[in-house]
Formats: C-alpha cells, sequence, structure tokens
C-alpha cells in the first residue's frame, strides 16, 4: 500500500505544478517566454541549416544513425536509410519500447505498430497490432510494395507476414516479462499473495526482492510507475532532397489488446511530403492522432514555418486540448521530429525533462557525426514562468 500512497501523492504534485507551469499559456503562441525554449530555438535554428543528406530520429535511435548516414552517402533509398536505423533498434532487446523485448499489452503479448513512407513515390504501408514479427517496419514496407492496400492489422497482418517469409518468434524478454507482471502485482490484488500467505504483509516489496528479480528491481519499478512510451521515428532526406520516413513502436504499455498509437498512422505518427519535408513523433499517441501532428507539422513547414516551430504549433493544438484541464498536461510526454526538403531539421517536445529530470533530446547525423540535441520544449518543466 505504500507504494500507491507513494504514487497518489506523486500524481497530485505533478497536477498541482503543471497548473501552475500553463497558465496564461493555453491561448497564446507557444514558448515565446522560456528562456530554455529560447535558447533551443536559437539552437534548432542556427545548427541545422541545409544539410544534405541528412537522418533525424528519436534519442534511441543514436547509436544507428551512421548506418543510416552510410546508405545515404552511398546513394542508397532514403526508405532503406531510415530502416537500417529502426530495425537495428526493433531488434535490440533492451529497448523496451521497440520490436523485440517490447513491453507487452494488459495480456503480456507483445503487439508492434509501424509504418513507413517513401517520398520520391508518394507511396506508404503500415501494421498495427501485429505478434510474433520482430521487424514491423520491413512489414510496413513489404505491404507499401506488394499490395494495393496501405494498413494491415492483427492476424491479418501476422499472416501477411508469414506469407512473405517473415519469421515468427516469441516477442518478450524476461525482461519485459518481470516488468509485466509486476505491473499486474501492482494494479491488481490477485496477483500478489494471498491473505494467507507469509508473504502477504511485504506484498510488493517482497515480489521485488527476490534473488531472481533482484537485477531488475530498479527497471522495474521505473516502468511501473511510469508506464512506458518509447517508440523510434526516423526521417531523412537525401543529397537530391529526396525523402523517406518511418516509426516503429510497441505503443503503450499494458495497453488493451488491439489498440494502436499513432505511430502506424499515417498523418500522425508520420508524415512524408517529398516537395517539403517530413515529420513523426514518439510519446502519448492518443493526443497526437487528434491533431494529425505529422501532416499539421508538414503543412507548417509547407508555409513556412522552421521544422522547429511547425513542432511547436503541433504541440501547441495538443495543450489547447486540455485548455479545461491543463493540470493534466503534465500526465503525458509527446515529442515530434521534423526536417525539411532543404535539410533543416527541429524537434519539439510537450516537456523539457523526463520525469526522472533527464533533458528530451532527439538524435541528428547531418552528415559530420551522430550527435543528441536537446528538444525545444512547449513547457518548461520546472513550470511558473510562462
Ligand atoms: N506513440 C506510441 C503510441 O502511442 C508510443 C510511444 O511513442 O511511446 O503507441
Amino acid at each position: 500500500m505504500e507504494k500507491w500512497t507513494r504514487r497518489k501523492f506523486f500524481l497530485a504534485t505533478l497536477a498541482g505544478g503543471v497548473a501552475a507551469s500553463t497558465k496564461g499559456l493555453l491561448g497564446a503562441a507557444p514558448g515565446r517566454k522560456s528562456t530554455f525554449a529560447a535558447d533551443a530555438l536559437q539552437q534548432a535554428r542556427t545548427g541545422g541549416q541545409g544539410a544534405r543528406p541528412l537522418i533525424v530520429s528519436a534519442a534511441n535511435g543514436i547509436h544507428h544513425l551512421d548506418a543510416g548516414m552510410a546508405v545515404l552517402k552511398g546513394g542508397g533509398d532514403t526508405l532503406d536509410a531510415v530502416l537500417a536505423v529502426v530495425t537495428k533498434v526493433e531488434d535490440d532487446p533492451n529497448d523496451d519500447s521497440v520490436g523485440y523485448g517490447g513491453l507487452p499489452n494488459e495480456d503480456g503479448v507483445v503487439q508492434l505498430d509501424a509504418c513507413v513512407m517513401h517520398g520520391p513515390t508518394g507511396r506508404c504501408g503500415a501494421v498495427g497490432a501485429i505478434e510474433k514479427i520482430k521487424n514491423p517496419s520491413l512489414v510496413a514496407k513489404m505491404m507499401m510494395e506488394k499490395t494495393n492496400h496501405i494498413f494491415i492489422v492483427g492476424a491479418g497482418a501476422e499472416k501477411f507476414a508469414v506469407d512473405e517469409g517473415f519469421q515468427t518468434m516469441n516477442l518478450l524478454t524476461d525482461r519485459s516479462r518481470l516488468a509485466w507482471l509486476a505491473w499486474k502485482a501492482y494494479t491488481t490484488e490477485n496477483w500478489r499473495p494471498g491473505l494467507d500467505s507469509p508473504e502477504w504483509k511485504e506484498k510488493m516489496a517482497e515480489l521485488l526482492d527476490t534473488s531472481e528479480r533482484m537485477a531488475w528491481r530498479g527497471h522495474i519499478e521505473d516502468v511501473v510507475m511510469h508506464p512506458r512510451t518509447g517508440t523510434i521515428n526516423c526521417v531523412a532526406v537525401d543529397a537530391k532532397g529526396d525523402i523517406s520516413g518511418t516509426t516503429t513502436t510497441s505503443g503503450l504499455s499494458w495497453k488493451i489488446s488491439g489498440r494502436v498509437g499513432d505511430s502506424p498512422i499515417i498523418g500522425a505518427g508520420l508524415f512524408v511530403d517529398n516537395e517539403v519535408g517530413a515529420a513523426g513523433s514518439t510519446g502519448r499517441g492518443e493526443e497526437n492522432i487528434k491533431i494529425s501532428g505529422g501532416h499539421t507539422i508538414v503543412e507548417m513547414m509547407r508555409q513556412g514555418k522552421s521544422p522547429t516551430d511547425a513542432c511547436l504549433e503541433a504541440l501547441h493544438r495538443v495543450a489547447r486540448n486540455y485548455k479545461a484541464f491543463p493540470d493534466r498536461l503534465k500526465l503525458f510526454h509527446l515529442q515530434f521530429y521534423a526536417i525539411n526538403k532543404d535539410g533543416q531539421y527541429g524537434a519539439g517536445s510537450l516537456w523539457g525533462m523526463h520525469p526522472d529530470g533527464r533533458r528530451v533530446q532527439y538524435a541528428v547525423h547531418d552528415g559530420t557525426q551522430a550527435r543528441l540535441l536537446p528538444t525545444t520544449p512547449l513547457f518548461d518543466r520546472k513550470g511558473g514562468d510562462y
């Protein structure tokens, strides 16, 4: 019970803080008075002008952007470049927000979502709630190339992948399975030791302290207290100005079976227009779907906004949806990433910091080296200065 009390306190504290930080902002243009936002905006505006080829991703792509850049520098296709990045994250069992090792749904089943858009041909493909296939981004590409459809979900998506030669496998790692069991123990009495158990008194602490689970204690506590969002979005423009993108995810952890977020939705989790640019997202998909974030950002860039300002405009629309409950904004995260045809780039986030205090970042490779940059936040997490 002690942990629940702490959680309630944690949420109540957040709610109080955010009400102050968002006061007065929701009707105004985004981010003008934040010193941090202004600095980051300046950096985004001056740091990323006209680099081609260019590849941008969520922060979890940082170790793989070299692979994507190698494709671009070798004259390869932009879609192959972004897939070279994200498939490595899908394959990584330690990334618990994407592909193999992704945190499962409430039934303990890993269901993955992904989409691709190929700018030069204006084509796209998507899969939702696919099980047992670790590279949904490649299934999305296959969907684009081999069918007259765009979006396939669930059992049909798995069958399509198997028919096309993809191997099935168990995507649930021990790490993710134990996190799921811990989440169940937190959320329902039935998955804790019973009233007649000698262990009953300690409940969750006992569960986490057994030697088998000790190694993951920190990780498990974290994912239970902060249900994971993650995902990787990756967008690229080559030397000629051709653009592609992909977004792939295991979605919101502990989701209802069959729930599909924004990641595979063309126009929300990703949008590419070869004449303009590309944009994608990570974070709470439900909020992005409501504003068609990817498409909104590309349209803003078409009208002349910089990638960063276009991302902030989309975030402002998300925030505006909470005008009646501004305190609730602090309960989720949302990030947008954007590039334009000239090789300018930027990223915006609802908040400047993760709940653990880490700065929200994104990854950029402009042909020289891959590096992490801070996103430009709509709200400074400390609040109060808007
Ligand atoms: N956007 C993803 C979704 O809502 C999750 C995430 O990025 O964390 O499914």
